[in-house]
């Protein structure tokens, strides 16, 4: 759907791109992974959110929160992938300033869920991203470098977000394209909203995307050496980083260079990966089973009550859309793209069930849309503050019935959001009323053509001017008019001006 973000060069052409995709992801819980602190940090003066356990302290123990295992379970099961029966945890070893303990409890070779996919569309067609894994641990705290009041570089550190729940989500290195790293980090941010794990909104940072990218010459098996990029701060970053980093790489490989295994950051102003550092592996974190917890039990029944709680799925939805409701895919992918526009289209349907299916669709992909992107107001079922669907399913009806104009229906639809109050009593007070009475339609149209001989003219000699026409009946009728039936009108009108005409006694030629 998107233009490519890079030119091709030629180079190319003899590399074969490899990705990986490692996405972090907060999940949405009431209180920290390991205690009880409350993660509902956002705007909260700095280390006002911290307790012995995420602040590191001597002595303090850790106990695992339930709601965040479910997450991973959750996502687990929507992304088909194996629950182990038990899992442990693991500590990652490393010193920073804003990993208080000197490690971070992760999970090293038993995550919680393994072995998954997820199916995407790309303009080349559908495509499957297998997944290695999703594990649970904890973020760090928060690093703030700024400057005092003189001006002195300093650091400060925010504690708040140190211990949150962290879920990471890694794909195998299966990945080919820019654009399938793009579509599988909107896929995965649809299904995690979807099944309520997390708001993954990448500009607060609680998705935050990593690619990992090596080129092999086409037609050749081994790896060749990979590169981690960060810091991209959007899908469209993603795309565009992933795919300057193919090109940076086959022109250096092109020119013999030998490639190194650093980490990466991506400008996105000046569009271009920078080295951040050279990258550690894995042996370096001495990763070792976390002695302060247990292993942590899966029981099936556990598992089964997580899977029975999930909603319809992103990708069950779009085809039952299609196939049941039959709907284009296009309009498919666009309503499950945005939660508020299924939300709404549900709805609909539920409040009128006699409408079709594509109308709904029609309205929700265009006005409503557009009414939901301009709002900033939503409810927790994610329609505009005073929408009501029975409202919206009686503004529908009266399109299809011909009483009201799109024209018109759009202003009745605007001041519902706007205000509340029902379409009746909308339509009542403008006076919407659609005119859809051939005589008074009749005496509009003639009065237009009158007005307007230029355009009548141009129709006659072939130019397209049939919708100015009918813009300027729709005009003098304040939009009331019904505009299919003025359409037809004005061409019987001008079709019988065509005809040869009587001749005048009265015309002197
Ligand atoms: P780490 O923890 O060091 O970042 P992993 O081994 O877990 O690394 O791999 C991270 C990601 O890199 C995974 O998505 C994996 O599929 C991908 N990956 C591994 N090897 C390559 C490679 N040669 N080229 C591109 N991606 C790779
Ligand atoms: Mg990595
Ligand atoms: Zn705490």
């Amino acid at each position: 759907m998107t233009a490519p973000v890079a030119p091709v060069s030629p180079a190319l052409e003899r590399y074969e791109a490899v990705i990986g995709i490692e996405v972090h992801c907060q999940l949405r819980t009431a209180s920290k992974m390991f205690c009880s602190c409350s993660t509902a940090y956002d705007g909260a003066p700095p280390n006002s959110h911290t307790c012995p356990v995420c602040l590191g302290l001597p002595g303090a123990l850790p106990t695992i929160n339930r709601a965040a295992v479910e997450g991973v379970l959750a996502t687990g099961l929507a992304i088909g992938a194996t629950i182990p029966g038990a899992t442990r945890w693991d500590r990652k070893n490393y010193f920073y300033p804003d990993l208080p303990k000197g490690y971070q409890i992760s999970q090293y070779d038993l995550p919680l869920a393994a072995h998954g996919r997820l199916a995407i569309e790309t303009s080349d067609g559908p495509f499957v991203v297998g997944i290695q894994r999703a594990h649970l641990e904890e973020d760090t705290a928060k690093l703030i470098h700024a400057a005092d009041a003189t001006g002195r570089r300093i650091s400060l550190i925010d504690f708040n977000r140190s211990g949150a729940p962290l879920m990471e989500i890694v794909t195998e290195p299966s990945i080919r394209t820019a654009e399938q790293a793009r579509r599988y980090a909107e896929e995965l941010q649809l299904v995690l909203r979807t099944i309520g794990v997390s708001d993954a909104d990448m500009d607060r940072g609680q998705m935050r995307v990593e690619a990992n990218v090596s080129l092999r010459p086409r037609g050749s098996e081994p790896f060749g050496t990979r590169v981690e990029v960060k810091n991209m701060n959007s899908f469209r970053s993603v795309e565009r980083a992933i795919a300057f980093e193919i090109e940076r790489q086959a022109v250096a490989l092109d020119a013999g260079a030998v490639l190194s295994q650093d980490t990466r950051g991506w400008d996105d102003s000046r569009g271009v990966t920078y080295v951040m550092r050279s990258k550690e592996d894995s042996h370096d974190y001495r990763y070792f089973p976390e002695p302060d917890l247990p292993p942590l039990r899966v029981a099936p029944a556990w598992i089964e009550a997580v899977r029975a709680a999930l909603p319809e799925l992103p990708a069950a939805r779009r085809s039952r859309y299609r196939d049941e409701l039959g709907l284009s895919a296009y309009d498919a992918a666009v309503i499950v793209a945005e939660p508020d526009l299924a939300i709404a289209f549900e709805a609909i349907r539920a409040a009128g069930p006699r409408l079709p299916a594509k109308e709904i669709a029609n309205f929700v992909t265009g006005d409503y849309g557009r009414a939901v992107k301009e709002s900033t107001e939503r409810t927790s079922d994610g329609l505009v503050r005073r929408a009501r669907a029975v409202e919206l399913a009686d503004l529908l009806r009266r399109i299809s019935t011909g009483e009201l104009s799109r024209t018109n229906a759009r202003e009745v639809l605007i001041q519902h959001l706007a205000e509340g109050g029902t379409v009746g009593s909308i339509i009542e007070a403008q006076g919407f009323r659609q005119i859809s009475d051939r005589d008074a339609l009749g005496n509009a149209v003639d009065a237009v053509l009158l007005a307007n001989p230029a355009a009548v003219a141009d129709h006659h000699a072939g130019k397209p001017s049939l919708g100015f026409l009918v813009g300027q009946v729709m005009k003098a009728t304040r939009g009331q008019a019904n505009a299919e039936l003025v359409g037809k009108l004005l061409r019987a009108r001008l079709e019988r001006a065509e005809a040869p005409a009587d001749p005048d006694p009265a015309d002197p030629r």
